[in-house]
């Protein structure tokens, strides 16, 4: 598949987009015309730098409201076009986008612009220019690809095809299927781009907060799909306008554009094969290739396939101050396992929950989470799958006879352990920490239910894709909880069988400045480990004789839990008692608690009863304004 993306998705100028692009491996681009007129290079500098970073040129765009106009107004956009027609000779380009009309259209005739886009045509062949007409979803007329398609049609000229958008069809829930019938030539361009569903006016939705491919709700394999079995073998290119894409770092957008593009031709490789029992399009033939898909003039990569994880392995904090880590482990009913027999590292474990402590951190460093081990089939292949997506590597040192972990880095730096999964839920390398280890021990019995990370505002989508392409986890419809400071957006990532739950949280800005005031090494927000027990009560119970500190729910809490759910008193008196926390749906009740923080860490205990599968969300803003609460309390007494 021919990669592409337009530069007016990146930040920068001109310059450091193409340089941008070209590192992050991008065939060709499309020029966005701002960046041109607003660069201080020539077209002839353009075309040479191009050239010169091996990337091709492989659109120019927009030219705006031509179509559906009176006869004096035509005569003027004919005039322009000729100027950029030129200009595009210059930039040795052949191929222009051209949006139906929003702003200047008058006459609702299809005659009438079958006629005027013919003279454009007609124009555009003088230049040796490519004309691609696209139907914007708010057109005024024309906002279907079928009907903009149907016009291509009618005029019949070897220079005017289609511009198929996947955002101006999906956002209008056009169906995708009769792209097949288009015929590969009439294709010139094929653009993609993925959204969230929102309710809003769709130019705003489009301006704002298009994002790329596998970080939105779009169906784009399935787009995608009918484009291959249309027969269309050009660019596939991204087109995303989103406010926070154009103010980060350049290059690290385009790898995250070029990810997002590598994992949608293997999702559109699969939707094919799942569909090559129904009749191909116009442009497939009935050869079928090995893998049992049919060959399609677009070639689609594939990447090593890996399952979903089957578990967590260990989570780890980083912290050169663990005396409180240490103590609130050990109060919530871990056990000390030992310290690692080369390295500064201790391990906690209660059943197959296992937490390290890494003290190999700089000096004065709060507790902060900084690895998750996940059971994976096979380590290696899942490492190759990811490094194929452009995730990077993280070296750790090992010495001879240590178990070797394949690592790779988020997009908010958490170092992610590919291991070796097993049935019994043992794992080798704990044998690092002293002898008999792999087995759980017979004690107090947990798994890690979730993990909850907070992401820096200008990663967040990013981490949705990484999540969704490296380790199969399935995104969920993300959930706005309030807090005392703002809106957090809260994002489950998991597997089928629940066995791996992420949650990934979109901090208010305020609260990461407010973090970002600290140290360095420090996180900005709180994180946490989420772990399940069979009997939450008891757990707590324990706890709370040890000496734990609970966050501390307030009593109006209480009331209102009992107005909705009209528990039984000894139960809510019990739930008071130990700072529970309750919730319960049509599948079953979910009970938990949370312990204080420390640095930018705290844990959770939960039991889930019967089938409930969600996170309490009811409960997460009285956490958020207790945590917000302490926190303040806490600067007061700085
Ligand atoms: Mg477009
Ligand atoms: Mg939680």
């Amino acid at each position: 598949m021919r990669t592409g993306i337009a530069t007016v998705c990146l930040s920068g100028t001109l310059k450091e987009k193409m340089q941008a692009c070209a590192i992050a491996g991008f065939d060709g681009i499309e020029i966005f015309e701002q960046d041109l007129v607003t660069s201080p290079l020539s077209p002839e500098d353009v075309r040479k730098m191009a050239a010169d970073l091996g990337l091709g040129l492989d659109l120019y765009q927009p030219f705006r409201d031509f179509d559906s106009v009176s006869e004096d107004i035509l005569q003027e956009n004919l005039r322009r076009a000729d100027a950029k027609f030129r200009l595009m000779s210059r930039l040795g380009m052949d191929t222009i986008l051209v949006c139906t009309n929003v702003g200047t259209a008058t006459i609702d005739d299809d005659d009438l612009r079958a006629e005027q886009l013919s003279r454009l045509a007609q124009l555009a062949g003088e230049h040796g220019v490519k004309v691609a007409y696209e139907a914007l979803a708010w057109g005024k007329y024309v906002n279907d690809y079928e009907h903009a398609h149907r016009l291509v049609d009618t005029v019949d000229h070897p220079n005017l095809g289609t511009c198929l958008d996947s955002f101006h069809i999906l956002s209008r829930d056009w169906d995708t299927a009769p792209i097949e019938a288009i015929k590969p030539e009439k294709i010139f361009f094929v653009q993609v781009a993925d959204a969230p569903k929102l309710s809003m006016d769709v130019l705003s939705w489009s301006r704002h907060y298009r994002v790329f491919p596998g970080e939105g709700q779009f169906e784009l394999a399935k787009f995608m799909g009918h484009v291959a079995r249309a027969g269309y073998s050009g660019p596939v290119s991204l087109e995303v306008f989103n406010d926070v894409f154009r103010q980060s770092d350049v290059e690290r957008t385009a790898v995250d554009a070029m990810r997002s593009l590598i994992w949608l031709e293997e999702q559109s490789a699969k939707w094919l094969d799942a569909a090559s029992l129904v009749p191909a399009g116009a442009g497939g033939d009935s050869t079928a290739n090995a893998a049992g898909r049919r060959r399609y003039p677009m070639e689609l990569a594939t990447l090593p396939k890996v399952a979903e994880p089957a578990g967590f392995n260990f989570a780890e904090v980083k912290t050169d101050e663990p005396a409180q880590l240490e103590t609130l482990l050990g109060q919530l009913g871990f056990e000390f396992d030992g310290r690692h027999r080369t390295k500064d590292v201790q391990l906690w474990s209660m059943g197959q929950a296992r937490v390290i402590i890494n003290e190999q951190a700089p000096s004065h460093s709060e507790p902060a989470i900084a690895a998750l081990g996940f059971d994976v089939d096979s380590p290696v292949i899942a490492s190759a799958r990811a490094q194929q997506l452009k995730a990077p590597v993280v070296p750790r040192k090992v010495q001879a006879d240590e178990e070797v972990f394949q690592g790779i880095a988020a997009p908010d730096s958490t170092e992610i352990f590919l291991c070796q999964g097993s049935p019994d839920g043992t794992a080798a390398w704990t044998r690092e920490f002293g002898e008999g280890l792999e087995h759980p021990s017979a004690g107090a019995q947990a798994v890690i239910d979730h993990v909850n990370l907070a992401q820096p505002w200008q990663h967040f989508d990013e981490a949705v894709l990484f999540y969704t392409s490296a380790l199969a986890l399935e995104p969920q419809p993300f959930a706005e909880v309030p807090s005392p400071s703002g809106l957090v957006r809260s994002q489950v990532m998991q597997t089928s069988d629940r066995a791996v739950r992420l949650v990934l949280n979109l901090a208010p800005v305020i609260q990461q400045e407010a973090g970002q005031q600290g140290s360095g090494a420090r996180k900005s927000y709180q994180e946490h480990i989420a772990f399940a027990v069979d009997d939450l009560v008891a757990t707590a119970r324990a706890a709370k004789a040890r000496g734990l500190d609970f966050l501390r729910i307030p009593a109006n809490y209480y009331e209102d839990l009992d107005a909705r759910f009209a528990l039984d008193p000894a139960f809510l008196a019990t739930l008071k008692e130990l700072n529970l926390l309750y919730d319960r749906d049509a599948n079953g009740e979910f009970l938990h608690f949370y312990t204080a923080t420390v640095g930018s860490v705290f844990f959770e205990m939960v039991e889930r009863r019967g089938g409930y599968d969600g996170y309490g969300a009811p409960n997460a803003p009285v956490r958020h304004a207790v945590q917000y609460d302490s926190l303040h309390a806490h600067h007061v007494q700085r």
